[in-house]
């Protein structure tokens, strides 16, 4: 089943291309990125040069990829798409780049998944604009140089800290994104529904943007999903009530968590003491890749004061255990000297 919270892109999402925005000024939040990106681009298009490369992370479902196409879109050129474990031999990425047009955007998403050998190629494509290519085996293997056009990287990835510093180093714009604020993703419900034709009270999309873990993908999927329980069960019209029940009906609770976030804490407070506890040993008790969970649930509930990361494991909050409705242990009094 294809759960509704999480901020992965499935194939239920293939209707997020009509969603994204197709300019700087139609994205929603993320003020700093913007306001960087946008003087950046003004002046490599005041230049008439390229724009530097551009690193983007953040947590799945914050619009990484739609930033690249804007990148592209703004910038008047176009975007060739391709993702790091497609990428598989150095000789798919020459192919890649030797295709590109000058000034145009290579988007990679999860660039941190590129292979070493493929990574080798890109560093003097990204500094030197140049294709290193070794021709022969043995003593008469030789190196050619093949130019290449001026182009712009931009790479997406979950972590910055996921890629290799020699690859991180080549970027010139490094930007990171936020979860958004209610009103933005309530904003972005409402854009949403007015595209697919769809009625929501304003009551109805702040419901929907309070339990969609801050994140754009999970607000318009939860929409899609609410829509379809306001025509079976309802009137049509996405209300507070309807958003409301709807969310209750796929086991969205009140602070947007869903099964999976209520066992990785109850995990930690029921089977650990509260923790600290590693990561490794929280996914075999729960089943989950542990870099799922780090990449897709911790993010929301570190954020939002749930889970803390120390040196020892992942320790629950007193938060987390008012929300469960549980009885924080009391620290050890131990003398203080
Ligand atoms: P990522 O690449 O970070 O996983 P995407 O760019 O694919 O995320 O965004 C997922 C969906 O969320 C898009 O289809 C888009 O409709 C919506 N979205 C993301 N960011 C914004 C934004 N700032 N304003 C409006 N919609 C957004």
């Amino acid at each position: 089943m294809t759960r509704a919270i999480s901020a992965e892109k499935t194939e239920d999402d293939y209707l997020e291309s009509t969603l994204r925005p197709r300019a700087l000024d139609e994205y929603v939040g993320q003020e700093k990125a913007k306001g960087n990106l946008a003087l950046f681009i003004d002046a490599a298009r005041g230049r008439g040069e390229s724009l530097d490369h551009v690193l983007l992370y953040g947590p799945p479902g914050l619009g990484k990829t739609t930033l690249a196409n804007i990148i592209a879109c703004e910038m008047g050129v176009s975007i060739k798409s391709t993702s790091g474990p497609v990428i598989e031999r150095p000789g798919d990425l020459a192919a890649i780049l030797t295709n590109l047009e000058p000034h145009d955007v290579l988007f990679i998403d999860e660039i941190h998944r590129l292979s070493h050998v493929v990574e080798e190629i890109l560093y003097p494509a990204m500094e030197d604009f140049q294709l290193d290519i070794i021709i022969g085996q043995g003593p008469s293997a030789r190196t050619i140089k093949i130019d290449l056009p001026k182009f712009t990287l931009v790479g997406a990835t979950t972590r910055a800290g996921l890629l290799s510093s020699p690859l991180r180093d080549r970027f010139g714009v490094i930007s990171r994104l936020e979860f958004y604020t209610h009103e933005e993703l309530a904003f972005i419900v409402t854009r949403s529904a007015r595209i697919f034709n769809m009625s929501i009270e304003p009551e109805g999309a702040m419901e929907l943007a309070r339990r969609s873990r801050g994140t754009p993908r999970i607000a318009n999927r939860l929409l899609r999903r609410v829509r379809d329980f306001a025509q079976v069960r309802a009137t049509g019209v996405i209300t507070k009530e309807v958003a409301d029940q709807a969310l209750e009906l796929l086991e969205i609770d009140q602070m947007g968590f869903d099964t999976m976030d209520r066992m990785i804490l109850l995990t930690i407070i029921d089977k650990f003491g509260g923790g600290p506890v590693g990561l490794e040993t929280i996914a075999a008790a729960i089943s989950e890749e542990s870099d799922t969970i780090e990449d897709v649930y911790e993010p929301f509930l570190i954020q939002n004061g749930f889970l803390n990361r120390t040196p020892r494991g992942r320790v629950a909050t007193a938060a987390a255990y008012q929300h469960f409705g549980r009885i924080a242990p009391t620290p050890p009094q131990g003398k203080l000297f």
